[in-house]
Order: structure tokens, then sequence, then C-alpha cells
């Protein structure tokens, strides 16, 4: 039998890899003192865990994306203020306001919609019982002009609706 011996190749010692540097620790024997960062806090100072300080608030979602081409379109002289629209909405989309009787006594009147939270559900048509509230094919610029801003304050300054009415950017 043939040796085998010539033919085989030359065996060679693996290569060494360069050894990393160990992290050496400083015992307590080192001669550069350990030193540690002062916490940023305290237990006089660290802020109390688990509360929200700045919490969210849904007043400037703009929910027009749901709508599916529809709209409740509102007739003031129709509505008897009963308040049935309300209590069938889900969300916060009708305003009312006080207003003063010619005999002086203060009554609550619907002052129409806010279709920034209006997502179009029409549930507000279904149970309105006279035609106040009425289906209507959403154009452009509908609800820009016909919305009643539920909080005032905010709307010019900060709404998603008013902002594309004034053609300024909003925050929502
Ligand atoms: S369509 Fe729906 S979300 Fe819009 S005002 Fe009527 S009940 Fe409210
Ligand atoms: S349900 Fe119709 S009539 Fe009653 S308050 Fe609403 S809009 Fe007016």
């Amino acid at each position: 039998m043939k040796s085998c011996g010539s033919l085989a190749s030359p065996v060679t010692a693996p290569r060494r890899l360069p050894l990393r540097p160990s992290r050496r620790r400083h015992s307590a024997t080192s001669k550069r003192p350990a030193s540690q960062p002062a916490p940023a806090f305290g237990y006089l100072e660290a802020p109390a865990g688990g509360v929200i300080v700045n919490p969210g608030n849904s007043i400037l979602k703009d929910l027009s994306a749901t709508r599916q081409g529809f709209i409740p379109a509102f007739d003031r002289s129709a509505c008897v203020d009963c308040g049935l629209c309300d209590l069938a909405c889900p969300d916060f989309c009708l305003v009312w306001g006080e207003e003063e009787a010619a005999d002086g006594r203060l009554f609550i009147r619907l002052r129409g919609i806010d279709y920034q939270y209006c997502k179009g559900c029409l549930k507000c048509i279904d149970v309105c019982p006279t035609t106040a509230l009425t289906l209507l094919r959403e154009e452009e610029g509908y609800a820009e002009a016909h919305s009643v801003p539920l909080f005032p304050f905010l709307h010019e300054e900060r709404s998603p609706l008013a902002a594309r009415r004034n053609g300024t950017k909003g925050e929502a």
C-alpha cells in the first residue's frame, strides 16, 4: 500500500488571533481610585413614579377621516331641541348653548354640529323626530363652512378643522 504521506497537505498551526485586552477591574489596591458619577436624582428630588404630568386629550383629534361620504346636515328652523340626537351620538358633536326666551326664561338650544368630531355614523339622523337632521352627501368644504365649534377657545388656534379652513397647519 502506498503511503500518502507525501500527498497530505502540510499541517499548519492554527492562526492565533490577537488576544483582546482584558478588562481590568480596579481593585481596592488599584492606584487609580474608582469614580462613579453622582446620580441625577436623589430620593428627595426624584419625580413621583406613575404620574402622568401631561395627559393626552382627544379634543385635538380630527375624526372626519372616518366619514364615508355622508354627513348630517342641520336645519335649525326644524329643530325642537329634544336632545335625542345628543343621546345617540357616540361622540361629542352636538353643540348646545344657553339662550334666553322672550319671557326671560333660559333654555338650552342646539346650535349645531362640530364636524371635527363627527365620524359620520348617521345615528343622529335616525333618531331625529323632525327633519332637522338630514343626510347629505359631503362636499369639500361643507364641514369647514358649517361646523359650530364645541371648544371655541381651541378652534382658531389649534383645531385641525379650523386649520384646514384657514390654510394653516394645526396641531392634531
Ligand atoms: S353622524 Fe354620528 S358622529 Fe356625526 S353627529 Fe351624527 S351621531 Fe354624531
Ligand atoms: S333630535 Fe332633531 S329635533 Fe331633536 S334636538 Fe336633535 S336635531 Fe333637534
